[in-house]
């Protein structure tokens, strides 16, 4: 008799037709949205610990999807990942964020960087580079008004590939963070081995501040980023003790709700034109 596939069998089916029909909705959902632009960014304010000055932006990605509202990076960008949607997703922000500042220039005459959010996966295209530093060209922005974030724990296993072009961006001034720092493994191996400028400490540390462990482990890294020249940024800020430990522990940037809530592009060109104007 014919043997019959075992349930485990016949479940590994079903499941894998389910993730490759939810993969092939996806990708068409991605692609008409793409289409019709239904991207934009919002900025989310970066200042200098102490002062509280501006410093700069971060550029989060949103979807204005119809019928469901604004759709989360944290739920679309894996799938871009997994269809390789990401390609074009990644030129979609950087074309947004160049043309964010170059209306700003244009406006102000003068301007503070906007850090994009780039996937690792972004570096396997040999063209992300050079198509970002055209961008930057096209748009004449000035040196280092563009900055990227990088995750910590994506990058690992591709830093090979990832190092010489993080190489070439610092050159033309687009200097790195290290994101979500403190979540991933081979922390110390990154920071050695990557060109970047700034560690961003994940909220996860900065969330139980001012507990005593977590202080001594985020003064203990603060220690760490200062020996290597590298700015520490205090990542997802909700309370005004949380940044008051934040700034005495050794982070030199903050971030966070309590500093300011990601922002439309208007109210952002607001906030940057009173600091401009100071
Ligand atoms: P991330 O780069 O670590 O960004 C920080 C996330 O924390 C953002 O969520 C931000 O809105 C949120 N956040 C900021 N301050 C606070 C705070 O005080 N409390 C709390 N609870 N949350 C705070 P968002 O915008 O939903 O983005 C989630 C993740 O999606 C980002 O994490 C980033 O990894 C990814 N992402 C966002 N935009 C882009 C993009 O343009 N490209 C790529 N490749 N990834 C993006
Ligand atoms: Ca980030
Ligand atoms: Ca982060
Ligand atoms: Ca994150």
């Amino acid at each position: 008799a014919k043997a019959e596939p075992g349930p485990s069998y016949a479940f590994f089916e079903a499941s894998m037709n389910q993730a490759a029909q939810e993969r092939m909705l996806a990708e068409q959902s991605l692609a008409k949205a793409l289409e019709a632009g239904e991207f934009e960014l919002l900025y989310q304010p970066k200042v200098r610990a102490g002062s509280r000055e501006l410093l700069g932006f971060e550029a989060l990605v949103r979807w204005q999807r119809p019928g469901h509202g604004q759709v989360s990076p944290a739920e679309f960008v894996p799938a871009a990942e997994r269809t390789g949607q990401i390609q074009a997703l990644g030129a979609l922000i950087v074309a947004l964020a160049t043309r964010q500042l170059r209306d700003w220039l244009d406006r102000f005459g003068e301007v503070l960087p906007v850090a994009i959010n780039v996937s690792p996966l972004q570096f396997e295209d040999a063209r992300f580079v050079p198509r970002l530093l055209a961008a930057i060209e096209a748009m004449d922005l000035p040196r280092g008004s563009l900055q990227i974030e990088m995750t910590e724990s994506a990058a690992i296993g591709h830093i090979e590939e990832v190092r010489p072009q993080l190489e070439r961006l610092r050159q033309a001034g687009v200097l790195c963070a290290l994101d979500d720092f403190g979540t991933g493994q081979s922390s110390l191996t990154m920071l050695r081995q990557l060109p970047i400028y700034s560690m961003k400490l994940d909220r996860s540390m900065i969330a139980p501040l001012p507990q005593h462990e977590a202080s001594a482990v985020v003064r203990a890294t603060c220690a760490l980023g200062h020996s290597l020249g590298l700015e520490v940024v205090a990542e997802g800020v909700e309370t005004e003790e949380q940044a008051l430990a934040a700034e005495a522990l050794g982070c030199t940037q903050l971030q966070g709700y309590h500093l300011g809530r990601p922002l439309q592009s208007t109210q952002a060109g607001e906030l940057l034109a009173g600091r401009l104007s100071a």
